[in-house]
């Protein structure tokens, strides 16, 4: 009995030892997992503290950019953003905090852009290329670098709608104004071989020939003349002298130097001016933008129209306005008018090229550059129905002076 008892003691005591020993090994192994779990969690959040500084400062640097940049980590797929500046943020209209970790097309919703990530990620070549984004034009390129241990495509984009429109501009400039001095010029010519023909001949024709050749070298010297004046202020070199002058002056004026212009369409011409609104202008140069405005109005009203002008006080500024009773402007035209050499579809004007009436297209671009530099802005809009134009423009009310102003006449004469 006794020794049955000591066989199953010792049994019992083999098995805890066997159930101790196991115990102490699988504790042993949990350690070690827990140690090996320690390690990548140390591992994981020192990249991750990597990455962010490097996100931190690369975002700094970007910044500074004007030019829209995004960064995208390629070590893995799917390729998420790292940062993007603050342009790019405007341009793709994303909350750089929100876009972290997105992906390429989750950011960009731009296949060409997610194209470009993927061949640069898998180290092909790239040549430089041009998106749309909405309405603008952007030249892309990108590479790829190396940092942190991890890999990256950065994609930098650059606005060139602006260049490609002035690039436009300067073609359609020298092409109009070939064009527009290749016509006076072509019946000067013509004019002066008749005369040297038949001089003397004929003296009322001679006259009549003499009569015409003076208006082509006057539209010639009109548009040399407004050339000159447009790259005098684009260049700030137009001095402007801002003085308290009364608008009714500087209208009253501007009329009367239209007069036979609007006397030759027997057109209907009348002005509404308070006579106490006072602008801060320089009285030239506003009446340079009202003589501009009216030669419009004439040359696109047909005879015995009418043409009026009103001005009035409206908040810190005095807006006067030209309306007439003409051809008027499609809508979406009114903004593109007032850009140099401009001109609306010269067929409906009954002509074309400088049959435009012997415009160049450059009165309503000297004319907003006048306003701006008053400080002040100018539209179009419809006329009076069911034709007609508007043409408006702002500039800043001024105080009466104390002392009497040199008329308006007194101005034109000095
Ligand atoms: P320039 O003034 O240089 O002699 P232009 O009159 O053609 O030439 P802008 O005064 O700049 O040039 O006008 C640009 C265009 O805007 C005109 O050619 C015309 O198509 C349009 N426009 C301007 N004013 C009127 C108006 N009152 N009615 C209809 N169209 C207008
Ligand atoms: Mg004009």
């Amino acid at each position: 009995m006794n020794a049955l008892l000591a066989i199953a003691l010792i049994a019992v005591l083999g098995l805890c030892a066997l159930l101790w020993w196991r115990l102490g090994a699988a504790l042993q192994r949990a350690d070690y997992v827990q140690s090996k779990l320690e390690e990548a969690r140390y591992a994981l959040a020192h990249k991750a503290a990597r990455l962010e500084m490097l996100r931190a400062q690369t975002q700094s640097l970007a910044d500074i950019l004007f030019d829209p940049l995004l960064i995208f980590n390629v070590r893995t797929t799917p390729y998420t953003l790292l940062t993007l500046n603050a342009a790019a943020a405007q341009v793709f209209k994303i909350d750089p905090q929100a876009a972290q970790g997105r992906t390429v097309m989750q950011v960009t919703r731009h296949h060409e852009i997610d194209a470009l990530v993927e061949a640069l990620a898998d180290g092909r070549e790239q040549p430089e290329a041009q998106i749309m984004i909405e309405d603008n034009t952007f030249r892309m390129r990108g590479g790829q670098i190396s940092a942190a241990g991890e890999s990256f495509v950065v994609i930098v984009l650059q606005d060139i709608t602006e260049l490609l429109r002035l690039a436009r501009a300067r073609r359609d400039m020298v092409a109009n104004f070939s064009h527009d001095l290749r016509t006076p010029l072509s019946s000067i010519k013509l004019l002066i071989e008749s005369l040297q023909m038949n001089l003397g001949r004929n003296p009322e024709r001679d006259r009549k020939l003499l009569a015409k050749l003076a208006g082509e070298a006057d539209s010639l010297q009109h548009m040399t003349q407004e050339l000159i004046d447009l790259s005098m202020i684009e260049s700030g070199r137009a001095i402007m002298r801002l003085v308290p002058v009364r608008a009714l002056e500087v209208i009253e004026s501007a009329f009367k130097l239209m007069e036979t212009q609007f006397d030759q369409k027997r057109l209907r011409a009348t002005y509404s001016v308070p006579p106490d609104l006072w602008i801060l202008a320089d009285a030239d140069q506003i009446r340079r933008v009202l003589t501009n405005l009216l030669h419009n109005a004439v040359k696109f009203t047909p005879a015995e129209g009418s043409i009026t002008c009103t001005a009035c006080a409206v908040g810190e500024s005095a807006q006067i306005e030209v309306t007439d009773t003409g051809i008027g402007i499609p809508p979406h035209e009114r903004t593109r008018i007032f850009e140099r050499f401009y001109q609306v579809d010269s067929a409906r004007t009954g002509g074309g090229g400088s049959a435009n009436r012997g415009g160049t297209g450059l009165g309503l671009a000297i004319s907003k550059h006048i306003v701006e530099a008053h400080g002040g802005k100018i539209w179009a809009e419809a006329g009076l129905p069911p034709t007609g134009a508007r043409l408006c423009f702002c500039v800043p009310l001024a105080e009466p002076p104390n002392t009497p102003q040199p008329t308006a006449e007194d101005a034109a004469f000095s």
